[in-house]
């Protein structure tokens, strides 16, 4: 038999090698089957290469596929049945015995050992090269036919390949969602993900590289309102961090229906309202004789603090002159507000260097999430980013391209082996 895998990336290798490994178990060896795994570009795994920094955050370390399923604004549900099969601890299993080894971080995120993504990409090469994968560099599919039971596609040039199954691994490609609508699926509506707030304030101006370690955000439109917290970092086009990217994550849709101009609401010190004003009176009882900004109040840095107190004086001209006891209890009040709840408006949104990913794809009622296999068109599956699943940062979006690559592999063998024998 002959499989196509469309898509050398994450999870179209894990799905070609699960798949060969299923055809082992089944008894097949590999001059019975070749696995032909498709890319359009001279080289495969471009996103892994480059992903977490050059580090690749390949998982997270949450082995309770429940609480893990959390963490994906879109595919929570669909992905509790995948995550029994195959997850995170899977993963680590998985590359352990390979001679990876993976290192946990302390907010949760795994990395190689090495903190190298290339060492991901070795343990791949070898694993495909030892599975007798046939990898295709160069090979653009531009189209895709269905003729039961086999499909047939085509490449530039007229070239064709006729297939006993497929899997659909394009990542967030336009010519995968293009293929996929060929064989009769729908694309559900697409929207960045993990992206970054642009925002003009002068508050923000001159302190690029501030950052908290733990905030409390806030964003709204006309609908609804959305909230996070954790860390938060002062860039030179707006806000970044991880609270910031993980409401990009959860508000994507509806942020892009209001185009990325909305109210965000900073709580700075994370605290409530009556513990920042307690912390604030008491600072000011420590330092009665202080400048009101020589002094940052306790989790705020300076520079912070002198720019934080310079923007209230549009309302409180006064406020950066005084000292501390002549702080009026009116301008305590101001300042804890501020502090709890300032509102910046953006501009627009900012892709993220270190990862951003698609919001939307595969309509997810259109698979069989047991299998990965496509309810519309028998002996086609799909794996990774294509589907209409997308997680927050942390090592969740590859964790489901590994599953549902693990997933699309074994069943299009079962399925294409079971037919075999019938
Ligand atoms: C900068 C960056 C950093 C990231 N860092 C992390 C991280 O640390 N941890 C994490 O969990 N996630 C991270 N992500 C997200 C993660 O990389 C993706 O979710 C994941 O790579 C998706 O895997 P995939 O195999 O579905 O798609 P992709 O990795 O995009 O692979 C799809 C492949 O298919 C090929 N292709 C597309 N169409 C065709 C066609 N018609 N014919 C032939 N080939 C085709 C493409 O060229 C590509 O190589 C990051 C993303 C970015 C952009």
């Amino acid at each position: 038999m002959i499989f196509g895998i469309i898509g050398h990336g994450a999870a179209g290798t894990f799905a070609a090698l699960r798949l060969r490994e299923t055809l082992e178990e089944m008894g097949r060896n590999a001059q019975q089957d070749r696995i032909l795994l498709f890319e359009k570009a001279s080289q495969g795994l471009r996103k892994v290469k480059i992903s977490g920094g050059g580090r690749c955050n390949v998982t997270h370390h949450q082995f309770d596929s429940t609480l893990f399923c959390k963490n994906y604004p879109r595919g929570n549900r669909e992905l509790r049945g995948p995550f029994h099969q195959f997850q995170a601890q899977d993963t680590v299993e998985w590359f352990h015995q390979r001679g990876v080894k993976l290192k946990v971080e302390s907010d949760g995120r795994m990395f190689p050992e090495t903190n190298s993504s290339q060492t991901i990409i070795d343990c791949f090469n070898k694993e495909l090269q030892k599975n007798q994968i046939e990898v295709l560099h160069h090979k653009n599919i531009l189209t895709c036919e269905y003729n039961n039971p086999s499909f047939k596609v085509t490449l530039g040039k007229g070239e064709t390949f006729s297939l006993d199954g497929l899997i659909l691994a394009t990542g967030s490609d336009r010519s995968g969602y293009f293929l996929a609508k060929s064989l009769g699926h729908s694309i559900s509506e697409l929207a960045p993900s993990l992206f970054t707030f642009k925002i003009g304030h002068p508050l923000l101006k001159d302190l690029a590289g501030t950052s908290f370690e733990k905030v409390k955000i806030e964003v709204q439109t006309e609908k609804r309102k959305w909230q996070e917290e954790g860390p938060l970092l002062i860039t030179h086009w707006g806000l970044s961090g991880s609270a910031v990217l993980k409401l990009s994550a959860w508000a994507a849709r509806e942020l892009k229906t209001v185009h990325y101009k909305f109210p965000v609401f900073v709580n700075f010190l994370g605290l409530p309202r009556e513990n920042i004003e307690k912390l604030l009176i008491d600072h000011i009882k420590q330092n009665p004789k202080k400048l009101v900004t020589t002094i940052p109040l306790p989790g705020l840095t300076k520079n912070f603090w002198q720019t934080f107190i310079g923007v209230l004086a549009s309302d409180y001209p006064k406020l950066s002159e005084k000292m501390m006891n002549e702080v009026s209890k009116k301008e305590i009040t101001y300042i804890t507000d501020q502090l709890f709840h300032f509102k910046f408006t953006t501009t627009g949104h900012h892709r993220f260097k270190e990862e951003f990913v698609e919001c939307g794809g595969i309509t997810t009622k259109e698979i069989n999430f047991k299998t990965m296999e496509s309810r519309v068109c028998q002996g086609l599956f799909f794996a990774g980013e294509i589907l209409d699943i997308d997680g927050i940062t942390g090592g969740f979006n590859f964790q489901n391209a590994w599953t549902t690559g693990f997933i699309a592999g074994e069943n299009m063998a079962k399925l294409c082996f079971n037919e075999e024998e019938s």
